[in-house]
C-alpha cells in the first residue's frame, strides 16, 4: 500500500538543467486564432486510430463527433470548430518518422458554432463511476502530459485494485515547457474540480499534487483554490526540480518512496497518476460539456519573436502558431515538437497540433547546437550514474548496436523512459536514445509479425480440428445407420416378410370392402311428397327409354 512521505524522497540519477521557462511565461495565457483550415488526425494517442463518421462536404459544429473510437485503447475525435469537411486523406502529422497519416480536414466557417455534446453531467458526485468514465471516454480525453493514454482506461483500475493514492502530476521538468505551469496559474479551479471528479470515480483514499519547487506561482494558485473550497483532503507537495521529476515513476517514488515494479504499472502499488492538464479537461467535459478539442501549447525558443503559451484548437498547423507569436527570428535553426530532452525534430511546420503536443521549440544554434559526431564508447559509466530508471545504458546501446533484441530485453529496455539523461552526459556524444527507440520499434515489429504468424498457425490448427471433428461426426452417423439396419428383420427371414406383405394386402382389401358397404345416404328419411316426386321422375325416365334399353 502506497503512503505519502512527509518529505519527498530523492530518485536515482537525473540532471539539474537550466530552466528556460520564463521566456514563455511573460504574458497571459491567450486563445490562439482559429486557422482557416484545420488538419485533425485520426490517430492522436496511444492505441487504435479513430474511424471517421463524417464525409467530405458534411457541415460540422464545434464539439461534434467526427471520428469514433475503435476498441478499448482508443479515443474519439471531435470537430475543433464549425465548418465544412473539405477532405479526408493523408497529410503530414507530428511523428519522428515524418510520415503522413489520415486526417479530417475542416475548412472553418469563422463562426465557431457549438454543438450540444451531451457530455454535461448533473450531480457528478452522486453519479456512478462507470457513468463518469463513459463521459470521459466520450469526450475523447487522453493523458495530456505524455503519450496520450486514454484517460477513461486509467480511471478504471478494476475490481481487484484499491486506489490508495491519486497522484496529480504538475512536475513539468523539461526546461523549456511551461504549458502546465500556465494552466495551474490561470485555471486552478478547473484542475481542482477535475481532481475531485477523478477522486470520486476512483474511490481514491488520498490525493496529492506533485509540483516542482521552482513553480511557486503555480503552487500558490492551486493552494488558494483549495483554501477557497475548504478542501483539506487534497495535498500539494513540492518536489525537487530535478529532471525528470515529471516522469510518472520518478514522481511516485519522490512522493511515496516506493518503486513501480519493472514493466509494471503504478496501480500495482495502489497508485494512479494523472496530469494536471488531464484533470482540467475532465472538469471542462463534465461541467461544461466540452470534449477535448483544444489544449495549451508552449511556443518558445530563441528562434521565436514572442514566446508564449496559447490555448490552441487541435488541428491547428504549427506554422499558424509561429505566425501568431511574431514569426521566426533570423537565426532560428531547429524546430522541435516537445522539449530539448524528449522532443523530436520536425521537418517542417505544416504539421498540426494534436492532443499530446505540449511544446513547439524553435531554437537557434546557440541554444541547441548541432551534436558533434559520435565516437566510440569509452565505458566511463557516466550514463549509468544519471539513469533515473537504474538501467545500464551502455549495455543497452551495445545490444541495440548488435541488434541482439533478446539480450536488450533482458536488460529491461522497456523500462527506459527515453528521458535522454544518458545521451546528455555521454562524452562520446553517442545518440543513445535513438538506439533505444530503434530497438523498441524493431521489437514491436517482431511482436506484430509473431502475432500474425501465431494467428495464422492458430487458424490452421483450428481448421485441422474442424476437419477432424467433421470426419468423426460422419463416422458416428454411419455407425448409427449400420446399427439400425442390424435391428431390422434380415433378408433371410422370408416367412416374416411374407406375413408382413399378407397383412398389408388384407388391410387394403378390408378398406375396399368397407367403402363398398357404404350406401348412398341422400335418399333416407324422405317425406311422402318427395317420395311421390321421385317416383314420377323414375316413371318419366323409364317411359323415355328407347326400346330394348
Ligand atoms: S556515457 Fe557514453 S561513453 Fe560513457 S559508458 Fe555511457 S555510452 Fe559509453
Ligand atoms: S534514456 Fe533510458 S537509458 Fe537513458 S537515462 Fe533515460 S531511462 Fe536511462
Amino acid at each position: 500500500m502506497a503512503t505519502l512521505l512527509e518529505k519527498p524522497a530523492t530518485f536515482h540519477g537525473g540532471l539539474h538543467l537550466s530552466a528556460e521557462k520564463a521566456q514563455s511565461l511573460t504574458g497571459p495565457l491567450k486563445p490562439a486564432l482559429i486557422p482557416r483550415r484545420l488538419y485533425v488526425p485520426l490517430s492522436q494517442n496511444i492505441g487504435e486510430p479513430a474511424e471517421a463518421v463524417v464525409k467530405t462536404g458534411n457541415r460540422v459544429l464545434r464539439g461534434q463527433l467526427i471520428a469514433r473510437s475503435l476498441g478499448y485503447i482508443s479515443a474519439p475525435v471531435h470537430a475543433p470548430t464549425s465548418g465544412v469537411i473539405s477532405d479526408i486523406g493523408d497529410y503530414p502529422v507530428p511523428h519522428p518518422s515524418g510520415l503522413s497519416a489520415t486526417c479530417i480536414v475542416i475548412d472553418s466557417d469563422g463562426e465557431d458554432r457549438v454543438a450540444d455534446s451531451g457530455l454535461k453531467m448533473e450531480n457528478v458526485f452522486q453519479s456512478d463511476p462507470a457513468d463518469i468514465r463513459q463521459r470521459v471516454r466520450d469526450a475523447g480525453i487522453v493523458g495530456l502530459g505524455g503519450a496520450g493514454f486514454p484517460t477513461a482506461v486509467k480511471l478504471n483500475p478494476g475490481p481487484d485494485h484499491v486506489v490508495d493514492l491519486l497522484v496529480i502530476n504538475g512536475a513539468e521538468c523539461e526546461p523549456y515547457i511551461s504549458c502546465d505551469e500556465a494552466l495551474m496559474c490561470c485555471r486552478p479551479n478547473d484542475i481542482i474540480e477535475g481532481i475531485r471528479i477523478m477522486r470520486h470515480a476512483l474511490h481514491a483514499k488520498q490525493v496529492v499534487i506533485g509540483i516542482e519547487d521552482n513553480m511557486p506561482n503555480a503552487i500558490d494558485c492551486l493552494q488558494k483554490e483549495l483554501t477557497r473550497l475548504d478542501e483539506k483532503e487534497i495535498r500539494i507537495t513540492p518536489v525537487p526540480a530535478r529532471y525528470p521529476a515529471g516522469g510518472e515513476k520518478q514522481l511516485i517514488y519522490a512522493l511515496t518512496g516506493e518503486e513501480v515494479p519493472s514493466q509494471g504499472l503504478p496501480i500495482d502499488i495502489g497508485v494512479v497518476c494523472h496530469n494536471v492538464g488531464t484533470a482540467a479537461a475532465i472538469a471542462r467535459a463534465i461541467n461544461n460539456g466540452e470534449p477535448l478539442i483544444s489544449r495549451i501549447v508552449t511556443v518558445t525558443g530563441a528562434g521565436i519573436h514572442q514566446p508564449c503559451n496559447l490555448d490552441v484548437r487541435i488541428g491547428t498547423p504549427i506554422a499558424s502558431l509561429v505566425e501568431q507569436c511574431g514569426g521566426y527570428t533570423d537565426d532560428a535553426a531547429r524546430l522541435l515538437l516537445g522539449g530539448p530532452m524528449m522532443g523530436f525534430a520536425l521537418r517542417n511546420d505544416s504539421v498540426p497540433v494534436i492532443k499530446t503536443s505540449n511544446c513547439i521549440l524553435a531554437a537557434n544554434t546557440k541554444e541547441l547546437p548541432d551534436p558533434p559526431p559520435a565516437s566510440p564508447c569509452i565505458r566511463c559509466a557516466q550514463c549509468t550514474d544519471v539513469c533515473p530508471a537504474s538501467l545500464l545504458p551502455q549495455q543497452l546501446y551495445w545490444y541495440a548496436f548488435a541488434r541482439d533484441m533478446e539480450k536488450i530485453q533482458d536488460y529491461n529496455l522497456f523500462d527506459c523512459i527515453e528521458c535522454g539523461c544518458c545521451a546528455q552526459v555521454c562524452p562520446s556524444h553517442i545518440p543513445l536514445v535513438q538506439y533505444y527507440r530503434f530497438a523498441k520499434t524493431e521489437i514491436w515489429d517482431m511482436e506484430r509479425e509473431r502475432e500474425k504468424s501465431d494467428l495464422a498457425r492458430r487458424r490452421h490448427e483450428a481448421r485441422l480440428e474442424r476437419l477432424e471433428r467433421e470426419k468423426r461426426a460422419l463416422e458416428e452417423r454411419r455407425a448409427r445407420a449400420r446399427k439400425s439396419l442390424d435391428k431390422k428383420p434380415k433378408v433371410g427371414n422370408a416367412d416374416a416378410k411374407k406375413s408382413e406383405i399378407a397383412a398389408a394386402l388384407a388391410r387394403v382389401k378390408a378398406k375396399k370392402t368397407e367403402s363398398s358397404d357404404v350406401a348412398p345416404r341422400n335418399t333416407d328419411n324422405l317425406t311422402p311428397e318427395q317420395r311421390v316426386k321421385i317416383d314420377e321422375v323414375e316413371q318419366r325416365r323409364s317411359s323415355s327409354k328407347p326400346d330394348g334399353a
